[in-house]
């Protein structure tokens, strides 16, 4: 028997994720803009973002972990996705030279791996600054680097959502480095990227937060729109008298008469435990402000604003990424990543 409909979703906007894919492949210029589809598609869901990201027009995704690559091939076809931790196994390399996916090689070490399992088109890493993972320009000339056939050229940059000499000084780097191993793409730009200007862009980009309604730089407030929308349901709906106390350790306490709301969001959705303080879901344009502790499955919200609303209703969770995450004290990133599978993921038109 199917499970009925959740009382908990994420509905995503398929013209806003495509209307910021689109945009940002404008804004990349000559450049032709991938898809960064890593870590569930940054918590939206593979299944949902990546049709529609291919239905706009991306045909370069990349994902972090092996364990990400058949969700994806489900559907694009393998010469279309990359993974961005390379092999770290000789499993991994096998994995990849079977299913036709590029591993991202960012070390000697993998290049043997890599090599190894047979090897064929990868993309390779160069480290210009970041000095998290890829290859040090130094060791451009090892043997089993040169060995290496290199579909994309890639760098990434450690500042590009502030303004810092680093962005200038990897951009050189990365030309200088492409200019002596030359491949038939070279990438650098993330989304924020993108926004410090063509010269940033090469010949493709990998946007990621940024198709998903984060704005990484300010630049880009203008042309990315929200994506994702959580919603709630009601549970039950109770009239508390001054002086009773909602939750565990019954931290709020009524001043006064006043109507609240339990419902279907808790700590183990990703609504954080410490924005029980300031926390307010809305009803339309109404905010209704929480109230005591947010409990693993459930959050009591105020009905002040909403004396109409009963069980069964649906609530907005505020989750404009930029405001959400000011308000929340967490990145945009986190925002999105934490997200629980309990809420149901469904696109809307
Ligand atoms: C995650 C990732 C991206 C996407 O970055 P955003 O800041 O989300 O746009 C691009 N490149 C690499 C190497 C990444 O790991």
């Amino acid at each position: 028997m199917q499970s009925p409909p959740a009382s908990l979703r994420l509905r995503i906007d398929r013209a806003a994720l495509t209307g910021n894919w689109r945009a940002l492949d404008a804004m990349s210029g000559t450049a032709r803009a991938g898809a960064a589809v890593k870590a569930d598609a940054y918590g939206l869901g593979v299944r949902h973002a990546v049709p529609i990201l291919r239905d706009a027009g991306a045909c370069d995704f990349f994902v972090a972990h092996w364990c990400e690559v058949a969700a994806v091939l489900d559907h694009v076809p393998p010469v279309q996705l990359a993974v961005l931790h390379g092999p770290i196994t000789a499993e991994d390399a096998a994995f990849a030279h079977a299913t036709g996916v590029r591993p991202v090689i960012n070390s000697v070490q993998q290049a043997r791996l890599w090599l190894g399992a047979g090897g064929g088109a990868c993309d390779l890493m160069v480290d210009t600054g970041i000095n998290r993972l890829g290859l040090p320009p130094a060791q451009l000339g090892e043997p089993d680097i040169a060995r290496l056939q290199v579909h994309t050229l890639h760098s990434h940059l450690a500042s590009a959502d502030e303004d810092s000499v680093q962005n200038r000084q990897q951009r050189a780097l990365f030309a200088q480095v492409a200019s002596t191993r030359t491949a038939a793409c070279r990438a650098l730009a993330n989304s924020a990227g993108i926004a410090l200007g063509r010269d940033y862009a090469f010949d493709m980009t990998r946007p990621g937060i940024g198709l998903y309604g984060g704005v990484p730089r300010a630049e880009l407030a203008d042309s990315i729109r929200q994506v994702a929308f959580p919603q709630v349901r009601t549970m039950q709906v109770r009239q508390l008298q001054a002086g009773d106390r909602v939750g565990y350790g019954g931290v709020f306490v009524a001043p006064h008469a006043m109507r609240v709301a339990t419902v279907a969001l808790g700590y183990a959705d990703g609504y954080l435990r410490s924005w029980g303080g300031t926390g307010r879901l809305q009803a339309g344009a109404e905010q209704l402000p929480l109230l005591g502790r947010v409990s693993m499955d459930m959050v009591v919200v105020d009905l002040s604003a909403a004396p109409d609303l009963g069980p069964g209703d649906w609530l907005d969770v505020p989750y404009n990424l930029p405001a959400a995450a000011q308000a929340g004290g967490l990145s945009q990133y986190e925002l999105l990543t934490l997200l629980g599978p309990r809420l149901e993921r469904l696109v809307t038109e």
